[in-house]
């Protein structure tokens, strides 16, 4: 009986297993640059050569490779960067797959030299339609990669290519990109041989803004607003163009996820809802943003090529993105660049980007939880915001009847909770309704929250939940209580809540006002000092 099914070569395996890894010239340099720069280099100078379709030559100053494993790093699945499926999530380097060698090796001439500092000379491994020699050669510490006729053995694969302009335009917006993932490096660019971009090694913050200046032009630069808000655990900061600056392509909103090049929908969805109101119908912002989560918020292991990612809870980070930007643009004047983190950048940002710190300062930003407002005159209050907050919303929120108004979120949330009794559940679960909430608890340990209270769009669900204990008091009291606690930090604060701090000075008895704010007068400023 003839048999159907056979185990396919090698290296045809190897092949299409390349066509999800390596699908254009500029995937490979991806590959190359992620390489590079895992390998810790400080210098990369990149090659190309008929639009990387004819060659790319990548060469960096980084770990290098050992001659006893050159080999084995163009074998699938070798890798030195993990060890275990787990690694995955909280390895910080760029590849892990160890698949880019291998499938490049599969579909091109391939060469690779390299020196580890502690080896006493440089070895090229060359391979080509699986055939490999070893043989030493001259260099200084590092790598150099050279790919020459990519796909030059899968033409069906090359038959898909675009033009050259346009393999070639992929290429420099690519190295551009990645240019902002690691400022420290030194790139430069040639093209057949012409120097077409060169970047000096940005090691502060101002250099770093003007590798974005060289990228995208004075203008940009000038007039571009800084943000950088933290709030639990997570941390969005980088630049905002100019509204009025809108362009008709999308092509310049770049964002990078814990230093990642990602091409991410919910990231998109949220910069597209917080521009839609700002700028005219069919046109788009312009911004570079670093948003920075905890590694095991986030699984990069969606996507051969790492661009798609998957959210451990979406609509935390939807909700984090959209607020901490829609403050931005709420603020006439932002004055966080005061705050601890950046106050050592904040004269040059100032001088950079265009900030006036003297102007409008009507309030500074201390920390997350305290903000310094000039009443009046030679009159400056420090400001508890949370307590503020909550004073204030328990006074809106008294004239309001139960059942309250909910909001339905984009995305629901999802939580593994400690274990409840089924009565606490249907406990809370009955109470909370009347607040407004949507929620479901799946099985004792998992709970499913679809709609939060309309007067509450600031809520953060993590906080939130942190605070549910079993046993806990379900009195309406106490609840409003925990709820107002959960959803407001000093970096929400926008010129309107500033008027209503006012008015809450004004109206009260100055004894009241202790709840949440001190005037700082010199007494209480000594306090301070005791
Ligand atoms: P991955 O990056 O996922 O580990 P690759 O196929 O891209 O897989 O690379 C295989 C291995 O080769 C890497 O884990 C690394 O040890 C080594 N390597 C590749 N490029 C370089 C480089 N430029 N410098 C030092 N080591 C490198
Ligand atoms: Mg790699």
């Amino acid at each position: 009986m003839s048999r159907d099914i056979q185990r396919l070569a090698p290296e045809v395996a190897c092949q299409i297993a390349a066509g999800e890894v390596i699908e254009r010239p500029v995937s490979v340099i991806k590959e190359l640059l992620d390489n590079a720069l895992d390998a810790k280099a400080t210098q990369i100078k990149i090659d190309v050569f008929g639009s990387g379709i004819r060659g790319i030559r990548i060469e960096d100053n980084g770990s290098g490779i050992w001659a006893e494993d050159l080999l084995l790093a163009i074998e699938p699945h070798s890798t030195s960067k993990i060890r275990t499926l787990n690694d995955l999530y909280y390895t910080p380097s760029k590849g892990f797959r160890g698949e880019a060698l291998a499938s490049i090796a599969s579909v091109s001439k391939m060469s690779i030299s390299s020196k580890p500092a502690l080896q006493d000379h440089a070895m090229q491994l060359k391979v080509q339609s699986g055939k490999t020699s070893i043989q030493p050669v001259v260099r200084a510490q590092g790598t150099t990669i050279e790919v020459m006729d990519l796909f030059h053995n899968v033409p069906v694969r090359k038959k898909f290519l675009k033009s050259e302009s346009i393999e070639w335009q992929a290429i420099e917006l690519l190295v551009k990109k990645f240019s902002l993932c690691a400022p420290h490096l030194q790139i430069s660019l040639y093209h057949e041989e012409q120097l077409i971009l060169e970047l000096p090694a940005a090691s502060i913050l101002e250099e770093h803004a003007y590798r974005i200046r060289r990228l995208w032009g004075k203008r940009f630069y000038d007039e571009a607003k800084w943000i950088d808000v933290e709030r639990s655990g997570l941390r969005v900061w980088g630049w905002l163009g100019n509204l009025e600056d809108h362009r008709s392509q999308n092509d310049r909103l770049w964002v990078y996820l814990n230093n990642r090049i990602v091409q991410d929908k919910l990231i998109m969805h949220a910069l597209k809802q917080v521009y839609a109101p700002l700028v005219p119908e069919g046109r788009h912002a312009q911004c570079v943003l670093y948003l920075e989560l905890p590694f095991d918020m986030v699984d990069i292991n969606v996507h051969p090529a790492k661009q798609e990612v998957r959210f451990e809870q979406p609509r935390l980070i939807y909700d984090f993105m959209t607020s901490s930007l829609k403050t931005i643009w709420t603020q006439s004047v932002r004055t966080d660049v005061l705050t601890s983190g950046t106050s050592q950048h904040s004269e040059t940002i100032q001088q950079h980007l265009g900030f006036d710190l003297n102007v409008g300062k009507r309030f500074f930003l201390c920390n997350a939880d305290f903000i310094i407002i000039h009443f009046s005159a030679q009159l400056y209050y420090l400001i508890d915001v949370v307590a503020w907050w909550n004073y204030h919303f328990q006074k809106r929120v008294s004239k309001q009847s139960f059942p309250w108004r909910s909001r339905r979120l984009a995305m629901p949330y999802l939580k593994d909770i400690p274990l409840f009794s089924h009565a606490f559940c249907e406990n809370i679960k009955t109470k909370l309704q009347e607040f407004g909430f949507e929620l479901d608890f799946w099985g004792d340990e998992r709970l499913c929250i679809r709609a939060i209270p309309e007067s509450m769009p600031q809520l953060n669900l993590n906080d939130w939940v942190k605070v549910l204990k079993p046993k806990m008091l379900l009195d309406d009291l106490s609840l409003n209580h925990l709820l107002s606690c959960c959803q407001f930090s000093a970096y929400d604060i926008t010129e309107n809540d500033i008027e209503l701090i006012r008015g809450d000075l004004n109206d009260l008895d100055p004894s009241d006002t202790q709840q949440f704010a001190r005037c700082l007068d010199s007494k209480s400023c000594r306090k301070l000092f005791k």
